[in-house]
């Protein structure tokens, strides 16, 4: 008697939903970033309960068509890469065509979606992996999808989510990233009716950082290079942001942001260039405030290594080190900062 399953594809979509959505932050953050590969300027995005009950999210960017709508449901279905050679390439944030089929899998999912070529809108909905609408109505250009019941019909998963606070607080985390790596783009976050986050995407960093921290903050940081706009890439890096005065100093790591080609990632070379940087003008276990946009060639990063991508590998992490401890030692020295911290020249 064989004891060896082929799964079903129900089966084999929820194991996969599971590698990708860990929790309502997770949907979070890739139908925010679906808003952003279709050039949306204003996501708004608004959770009920953590999240677990109600996730809506709208942009303004391209929408899907008609002829497409079923098919970005689809397991490795997308629009941004048509084979392995365009991962090389790939400066969109999406290009697995896994997240919405994920989503699917374990939630009820409503999109209200339009194109700019097309005179109606589509409503569609599929629950559960399974499509229970798909018919025209007018909505405006761009698309929002409303994610009910996550986890619904995997009781083994939902067990594990945590409060509602708790998973708020994430999505919460989800939108400060969001935001601070493109301040280009107008972001909203209401949680259980409440605004919580709201920035105008006019481009400035330091808007978006006094928005999310404060005055206090953002008066005690200082820039590195142009924070508004991307540099030249000198041997494919650059980088551009903010980072704290040594005396704006933190207790964890928490405030140790940076983001490599748009994506809020982690990554132990750059931590450790930003904290050997800053190792003289800080003392021991205190950690620094920092919000860097690094941007590197693509042909320079692998962000194919993770399936949620927090983590990207780099073919070359030396140079990468050197930029990022070169550029905050740098901007560190800056003369004005000397009386602040008392070190004498
Ligand atoms: P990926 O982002 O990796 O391509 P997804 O499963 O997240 O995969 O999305 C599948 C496809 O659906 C995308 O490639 C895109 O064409 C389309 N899509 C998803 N969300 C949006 C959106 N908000 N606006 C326009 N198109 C979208
Ligand atoms: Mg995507």
């Amino acid at each position: 008697m064989s004891i060896i399953n082929v799964l079903d594809k129900d089966t084999i979509n929820k194991i996969a939903a599971g590698e990708v959505i860990e929790g309502p932050a997770a949907v979070v953050k890739e139908l925010v970033e679906n808003a952003i590969d279709a050039d949306a300027n204003s996501v708004t995005v608004e959770i009920k309960d953590g999240g677990t009950s109600l996730i809506r999210v709208t942009d303004n960017g391209k929408g899907i068509g008609s002829d497409d709508i079923k098919t970005a449901f689809l397991p490795h279905a997308t629009s941004k890469i048509k084979t392995a050679d365009d991962l090389t390439l790939v400066s969109s944030l999406g290009f697995r065509g896994e997240a919405l089929a994920s989503i699917a899998a374990v939630s009820e999912v409503e999109v209200l979606t339009k194109t700019a070529d097309e005179i109606s809108g589509i409503r569609y909905v599929i629950n559960g992996g399974k499509e229970e609408a798909n018919e025209p109505i007018g909505t405006p250009e761009g698309t929002t999808f409303v994610v009910r019941n996550l986890f619904y019909n995997t009781p083994a998963r939902k067990k594990f989510l945590k409060t509602p606070a708790t998973e708020g607080r994430y999505v919460g985390e989800v939108m400060e990233h969001m935001a601070v790596s493109h301040p280009e783009i107008a972001f909203k976050f209401i949680l259980n009716g409440q605004v919580k986050l709201q920035t105008m995407g006019n481009g400035s960093l330091k808007d978006v950082l006094f928005y999310i921290y404060g005055k206090e903050t953002t008066a005690n940081i200082i820039p590195v290079n142009n924070p508004d706009a991307d540099g030249e890439l000198v041997n494919g890096l650059s980088v551009r942001g903010y980072i704290g005065k040594p005396s704006l100093t933190r207790g964890n790591k928490e405030y140790e942001n940076y983001f490599i080609n748009g994506r809020f990632i982690k990554n132990k070379v750059i931590t450790r260039a930003i904290e050997d940087a800053y190792k003289s003008f800080l003392m021991q276990h205190r950690f620094p405030f920092t919000c860097l946009l690094i941007s590197v060639d693509n042909s320079l990063v692998d962000v194919n290594v993770h399936p949620a991508k927090l983590e990207v590998r780099f073919s070359d992490t030396e140079s990468i080190y050197r930029l990022i401890f070169h550029e905050v030692d740098n901007a560190l020295r800056k003369k004005d900062l000397l009386p602040d911290m008392g070190v004498k020249q």
